[in-house]
């Protein structure tokens, strides 16, 4: 290694402690450092560049120093930088509000802001539990969520997922969360269409709700793509199938877009696919361009309105995060915003994400490809041990890790999940660049699956 990276390794490890890291894998794997990041591409000490294919964990979506976005906040940092959120408000913070309400699902009119995605879903469940008691609904304190569903890692979020790997250890610390059936398309029987699969499997969830629905406050869902579910996807037809169920059982819908929403499944939000409002819409990664922290829930006047009265009534949303709404955040989330319109961005997506299908289809035919499916600007490749009988890798072999080594000795940093490489890159990406990272990801598979 480099010695200047190599003596920011050293001081790294002697004290921090990493997210989701088995720090002893960092014994005889490289830990990038970055001084800098243009566009796609990320820069070590040693001016080594990599071409960031996953976003920076989902949340990039203009490229990394975006001017524009630079711009607002260096702005915004001239006037205030953060503020109280309680009792008192600011101008980013307001508009923000407005612009969401603008391009969201209609009818999704107030926003309750914090500070990340797993927070986003705590708020959403607290909101959706708490308006069913203040109508004195107070049975109705149980949620219903999806077999492979992630909704972050704080308690209440891991309770509501269902990524074994994440939720098993802590499992006794867990609130008791009904799980029900992914309608995940890969399991689809041969011959059967995506909406078909979804449709078959949207009994198990009617099931649920005849069932359980008295004490069932929310049911929550990732939009049509189960993200770090290894990106499984599904039809937009067992959201429609939701939505309905939904308003017949009085069960409110959650829609955990905080990865898929702006922009990743093509369409600004996932549930436009299925031309649904949610009852409450989570919101982060890509909300500020993958600048700051922030997150926000957006809901319905009915759902506000129920703990709208005195106060001696205790009937208030009574939750609060220190850095709620905060300034610079917002800031850069209404630049991120405003991009897309000035930009035509969801239309030259629609290029790009074309063009990248494409190229990754090619690896279709792959002697240990099971599948390559696609939802807008997200592709995913699914690596097995037997094309036939689609029996997987024992995870012990940590084949997508050898994806990730090679990657990144290419220049690209790509990081499967499991055995399930996939792209999800910022939106300034260029097809000569969407060329190398699928050659590159090509290239791992093979390195990876030869033995
Ligand atoms: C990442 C993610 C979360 C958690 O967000 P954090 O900001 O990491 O806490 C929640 N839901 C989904 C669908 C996610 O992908």
């Amino acid at each position: 290694m480099n010695e200047s990276n190599a003596s920011y390794v050293a001081r790294d490890l002697a004290h921090v402690w990493h997210p989701c890291t088995q720090m002893k894998d960092h014994e005889h794997l490289p830990l990038v450092p970055i001084r800098r990041g243009r566009g796609v591409w990320l820069e070590d000490f040693a001016g080594r560049r990599y071409l960031d294919a996953v976003s920076s964990w989902w949340v990039n979506l203009f490229g990394h120093a975006n001017p524009r976005i630079n711009a607002a906040i260096a702005a915004q940092l001239e006037e205030l930088e953060h503020v109280i959120l309680a009792g008192f408000t600011h101008e980013p913070v307001i508009a923000l509000s407005e612009a969401l309400v603008k391009v969201a699902p209609a009818g999704l009119t107030r926003c309750f802001y914090a500070d990340n995605g797993s927070s986003a879903v705590e708020v959403a469940a607290k909101m959706s539990f708490h308006y069913w008691r203040n109508l004195g609904r107070t049975a109705k304190r149980r949620f219903i969520s999806l077999a492979n569903s992630y909704h972050g890692e704080t308690l209440g979020a891991l309770a509501l997922g269902d990524v074994e790997l994440y939720k098993a250890t802590y499992q006794p610390l867990l609130m008791d969360v009904r799980v029900v059936g992914s309608p995940d398309c890969f399991e689809r029987a041969p011959g059967a269409t995506w909406a078909e699969h979804s449709t078959l499997k949207f009994a198990l969830m009617e099931a649920a709700l005849a069932r359980h629905h008295e004490e069932t406050a929310a049911v929550i869902v990732e939009p049509l793509v189960q993200c770090a579910g290894s990106m499984r996807m599904y039809d937009p037809v067992y959201l429609s199938l939701l939505r309905q169920a939904c308003d017949r059982y009085e069960v409110h819908l959650i829609a955990d877009e905080v990865a898929v929403g702006f922009g990743r499944t093509g369409t600004l939000f996932a549930c436009e696919q299925a031309a649904i409002r949610p009852d409450l819409l989570c919101l982060s990664k890509g909300l500020t361009g993958g600048y700051l922290p922030l997150s926000v829930v957006m809901t319905t006047d009915a759902v506000y309105a129920a703990f709208y009265d005195e106060y001696v009534k205790m009937n208030a949303f009574l939750h609060s995060h220190s850095y709620t709404g905060n300034a610079l955040a917002c800031a850069a989330a209404r630049a991120s915003l405003a991009i897309f319109d000035a930009d035509g961005v969801l239309a030259k997506n629609r290029t790009l994400a074309a063009h990248m299908g494409a190229r990754a289809h090619a690896l279709a035919d792959h002697a240990h490809v099971a599948e390559v499916r696609q939802r807008g600007m997200i592709v995913a490749i699914e690596l097995v041990k037997d094309k036939a009988t689609r029996e997987p890798y024992p995870w012990q072999e940590r084949r997508g890790l050898r994806v990730y080594r090679h990657s990144l000795a290419r220049g690209v940093l790509l990081r499967p999940i499991g055995n399930v490489v996939y792209f999800m890159p910022p939106y300034v990406i260029t097809p000569e660049e969407i060329d190398l990272m699928v050659t590159v990801a090509e290239e791992g598979i093979e390195k990876a699956t030869c033995d």
